[in-house]
């Protein structure tokens, strides 16, 4: 006679995996036990896979690696990396197929060779008056919706080698994201293909559908749009990360949040 033992499944949605519980033989007539995998979240169904429309708007003098015989329409090779390093990052593939994750979608890029008026070219003149600065990111985002009327985020490549002037602490900022635009800028100093990703992280957490903006494992308590461990893609900054940056399931999970899967 073969004896058959059931066993308590859990489904993760995190992972997406379902889990067998060993340890609690499943009785007749008799329920499993609700075991908490993550966050009260759960019962709000998060997505599995969902797609970023990304948007990609290139400046005058900024250095994106184009081939000669690229027209404007072209994605340029930069940009042609680093959107494929964001899939590989934010992605979780068996047998080569995506289980779970974020798919960035480039719908249209194009290439500005001559200044667009009301814009500066280059980032390291960026205003930094309030009233000027917002001025600029919302001329910025008519371009941006004049290329693509329907993307979620819009990437802008632009030349020089910071965002504004140099911080106080003699840092620089080489690329940003907008917590009320869905504007990402991107300078000529970029030194990972992995950065990009980072800016796009930030993009998914500021657009939490339950605003909870910050990182699963926040770098400090005034930091918490950052993560704490140095090979993180989500640390403040690159110069730790090994080649390829770590993500964590959370994060993925947290991405997997932002309103913009659930319009
Ligand atoms: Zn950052």
């Amino acid at each position: 006679m073969i004896k058959i033992k059931n066993y308590c499944i859990y489904y993760n949605h995190r992972d997406g995996k379902y889990y067998l519980d060993k340890s609690y033989p499943h009785k007749k007539n008799k329920k499993c036990p609700y075991k908490e995998f993550d966050l009260a979240d759960d019962n709000h169904r998060t997505v599995a896979t969902g797609t970023l429309d990304v948007c990609i708007i290139v400046l005058p003098g900024a250095q994106v690696d184009r081939n000669p015989t690229d027209t404007q329409t072209t994605i340029p090779n930069r940009v042609r990396r680093e959107i494929a390093a964001a899939n590989r990052i934010w992605q979780r593939r068996e047998n080569g197929r995506l289980v779970q994750g974020v798919r960035f979608n480039v719908v249209r890029s194009f290439v500005y060779l001559e200044n667009i008026s009301g814009i500066v070219s280059n980032a390291e003149n960026f205003p930094t008056r309030e009233n000027s600065h917002m001025t600029m990111v919302q001329a910025m985002l008519r371009t941006g919706r004049a290329v693509c009327p329907n993307a979620d985020v819009y990437v802008f490549y632009m030349n020089g080698n910071r965002f504004g002037p140099i911080n106080s602490d003699y840092s620089s900022t080489v690329a940003i994201t907008y917590n009320s635009f869905p504007i990402i800028i991107m300078t000529n100093a970029s030194t990972s293909d992995y950065l990009l990703a980072h800016e796009l992280g930030h993009f998914m957490f500021i657009t939490n559908r339950f605003n909870r903006t910050a990182d699963p494992e926040p770098f400090s308590t005034t930091d918490r749009n950052h993560n704490r461990t140095p090979t993180n893609l989500m640390f403040p900054s690159p110069d730790s990360w090994p080649p390829v940056p770590d993500i964590t399931a959370d994060q993925i999970y947290k991405a997997l949040n932002s309103r913009v899967f659930y319009d």
